[in-house]
């Protein structure tokens, strides 16, 4: 059964209700051991006051999200924008930094270049990355995603560039976007053996799933078996926080974001 010491609160859950401060209190009343934090809400306060609220509370920053976006018209723009944000996860003691690949550019018809632009971003982010001592965490996307946001796609084409690109990436593997894979099983154990694997989302894929972006479930309102991918994640060697990270407009951003949370805790023990 799941633990309440590996959940970690994923700020988008509650994104709407609470700012960086307030969440990082939500976590500490509710007995959260860990938090995930978006590069929004830090900008909100600026970096300094955001690396004093989260340092200061004790939870362990389990990462900063977001980054990536490589494959896009202006690259130079978007790795400083991604150099930037290895500087921040840094200031608030993020352990990684969450990548995803970014869509095809304005007019292309080309995936095969947006991939190679995707690694090609990532090989001129790792230096500075490295350096900084902050981990990239590759995230595969749902295929939905593919056009506009991200055409890493599969845990098998992330795991593969982790390893064309060496030491500092991984994978995070969040059941939203990866649930559906007839591979997924393989791959997690391959990752795992390969030790790329860095992270661990939750949330949940809903029947009938109302918006592509904004309309993700609870654990446990929808088909993925959490708790199924959690084992073989486990049984492939990881033993990090479950992150949980629910973007749902109509629901649960309109709830009191400690229920929310509560919700959070009771459907993680239950469901995964
Ligand atoms: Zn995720």
């Amino acid at each position: 059964m799941a633990d309440i010491s590996q959940l970690a609160l994923n700020t988008a859950t509650v994104r709407m209700q609470w700012n960086l401060k307030q969440a990082v209190e939500g976590c500490l009343r509710h007995g959260l051991k860990g938090i995930t934090v978006w590069r929004e809400p830090i900008a909100e306060v600026g970096l300094a006051e955001a690396a004093k609220i989260v340092r200061g509370s004790g939870l362990d920053v389990v990462g900063l999200c977001r980054a990536g976006l490589f494959a896009a018209d202006t690259p130079q723009k978007v790795l400083d924008d991604n150099r930037r944000a290895v500087d921040e996860a840094a200031a608030v003691g993020a352990r990684t930094l969450c990548i995803i690949g970014g869509g095809l550019p304005g007019g292309s018809k080309d995936i095969k270049a947006a991939w190679g632009g995707v690694r090609d971003g990532l090989a001129a982010l790792l230096p500075h990355a490295r350096a900084a001592g902050v981990g990239l965490a590759l995230e595969p996307l749902h295929p939905m995603y593919a056009a506009d946001r991200a055409c890493i796609n599969t845990l098998e084409h992330a795991t593969d560039l982790c390893e064309e690109l060496g030491e500092g990436i991984g994978v995070a593997i969040d059941v939203y976007h990866v649930w559906w894979d007839s591979y997924l099983g393989r791959e997690i154990a391959r990752a795992g053996r390969l030790k790329r694997i860095v992270g661990f989302h939750i949330c949940d894929w809903l029947v009938p799933t109302r918006d592509m972006l904004l309309d993700r479930g609870m654990m446990g309102d929808g088909v993925i078996d959490i708790a199924g991918i959690r084992e073989q994640v486990e049984a492939a060697g990881f033993h990090g926080y479950h992150e949980v990270e629910i973007f749902s407009a109509e629901n649960w951003w309109k709830r009191d974001p400690d229920e929310v949370v509560r919700t959070c805790i009771d459907r993680h023990r239950r469901f995964c």
